[in-house]
């Protein structure tokens, strides 16, 4: 293991590995840390989509209004654990503060060209052999069972068409052309035929595999520590397996990157956003291509041999546990949408945390007060379609070069 790499990046998540795969790509030596190992974090069960139509922050309007209409409902898609907890009264409070039009105004067109930027770095990656992932182009399609549901949902795809995105509205008949498995009696539907997906963890497997051959190293069960700082500069990373003296140090840590920051004398405002997803054996009515359960937020993925369903957004802190009630609230929502869903083989239960910042929108950036650090983090509900463009940015700021987005809404330190 190289102790004194150019680059130490922290987290081995999609956006780690992302990051030292692209770095590598450009002749940097880097090694990465995890405290557990490579992709099993929040980057492991995710609902495996590339999404250019989620380019509308998570902070908006619309979120405040269901946020607080589900907050009472033990199976709704938004949950928050009432507790005694300033940081996260604090991220609620900015969330709702960020939650307007002006906001949005500003944050989409942010995420639109990073989501398409990625969409394309996603087709030129996935065309190597080496990098098969099931990866498809084929679009989602999201299915409204209510008349003020579709509505709603129109509202927002009328933004993203403004934006330059691709919106095709669909009537029950259209639906259920693209998806034979939707119950009838659905209100409607939209495609966004510029949304992909694929199996998340093996997307991170492959590029882990790729960067090791552009000579990453990988340690895992290694954890972050602290630091030894001196002059504006992280010198030297202590891990439980050891010291590193990198020039550089890319946080990574996903949901964990507060509590690395914090060594730092850094305040990030990330929240883990916990979600559920249940993968069971392909089933004969499986759609061929991702259906997202408009109302209910639940997303059903077709993954090769296997249909994932995956959902739900409870802000609980840094609890990974189970909640059986909303894992069967998923399934019983994707049943209220698609036929034959019932007695499906489960494969695998798994929790993730999402790590959330209040204005939906990523921490990506060099650090304003250490000289040798670069923050990515906070992707919420976008790390595996932002990854690979995270990747590039990261990459094009450790050679400090011009890296042709508009950043500056996205500062690591811009919640002070
Ligand atoms: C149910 C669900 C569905 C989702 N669906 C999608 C989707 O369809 N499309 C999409 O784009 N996104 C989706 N997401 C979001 C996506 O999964 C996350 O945004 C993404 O995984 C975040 O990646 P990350 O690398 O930042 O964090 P993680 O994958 O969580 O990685 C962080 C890593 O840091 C490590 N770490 C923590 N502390 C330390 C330390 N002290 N030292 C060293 N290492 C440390 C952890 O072990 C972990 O491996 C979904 C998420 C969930 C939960």
């Amino acid at each position: 293991m190289n102790r004194e790499p150019e680059v130490l990046v922290i987290g081995a998540g999609v956006i780690g590995v992302a990051a030292a795969h692209a770095l590598a790509e450009r002749g940097r030596r880097v090694s990465v840390i995890d405290t557990g190992e490579v992709g099993r974090g929040g980057s492991y069960g995710n609902a495996g989509l590339t999404v250019p139509s989620h380019a509308v922050p998570l902070a908006n309007p619309g979120a405040l209004r269901n946020g607080l209409k589900w907050l009472l409902d033990p199976e709704s898609p938004f949950y928050v654990r009432p507790r005694f907890d300033p940081a996260l009264w604090s991220w609620l409070w900015r969330f709702r503060a960020a939650s307007n039009e002006p906001q949005v105004a500003r944050g989409l067109p942010v995420l639109r060209d990073l989501l398409l930027a990625g969409r394309e770095l996603f087709d030129t990656l996935t065309a190597l052999p080496e990098m098969q992932c099931g990866y498809a182009q084929d679009g989602t399609l999201w299915v409204y069972r209510t008349r003020a549901g579709l509505a709603e949902a129109e509202e927002e795809a009328e933004l993203l068409e403004e934006a330059g995105l691709r919106v095709e509205r669909l009537d029950e008949a259209g639906v259920r052309t693209m998806a034979e498995s939707v119950r009838p009696g659905v209100a409607g539907g939209i495609w966004f035929s510029q949304d992909g997906h694929m199996d998340p963890f093996l997307f991170v497997e492959r590029l882990r595999e790729r960067a090791e051959s552009l000579g990453v190293e990988f340690a895992e069960k290694t954890g972050c520590l602290g630091f030894d700082v001196a002059g504006g500069r992280i010198g030297r990373v202590l891990t439980t397996k050891g010291d590193f003296d990198p020039q550089m140090v890319v946080l990574a840590a996903g949901s964990w990157s507060p509590s690395v920051a914090r060594e730092l004398g850094l305040r990030l405002p990330v929240q883990p956003g916990k979600g559920y997803s249940l993968t069971f054996a392909r089933p004969a009515s499986c759609p061929p291509l991702p259906v997202v359960c408009g109302e209910a937020r639940v997303v059903a993925t077709p993954l090769g041999g296997h249909l994932r369903l995956a959902g739900t957004l409870e802000m609980v802190g840094m609890d990974e546990s189970i909640n059986r009630q909303r894992v069967g609230a998923i399934h019983r929502a994707a049943n209220r949408y698609l036929a034959g869903l019932e007695d499906m083989e489960l494969v695998e239960t798994w929790r993730g945390l999402r790590p959330c910042t209040p204005d939906g929108l990523p921490l990506l950036g060099r650090s304003a007060k250490w000289e040798n650090l670069i923050v990515a983090t906070g992707h919420a509900m976008l790390g595996l379609s932002l990854a690979p463009v995270t990747g590039e940015i990261v990459a094009r700021l450790a050679d400090d070069e011009e890296t042709g987005f508009d950043l500056a809404g996205l500062r690591p330190e811009r919640f002070g």
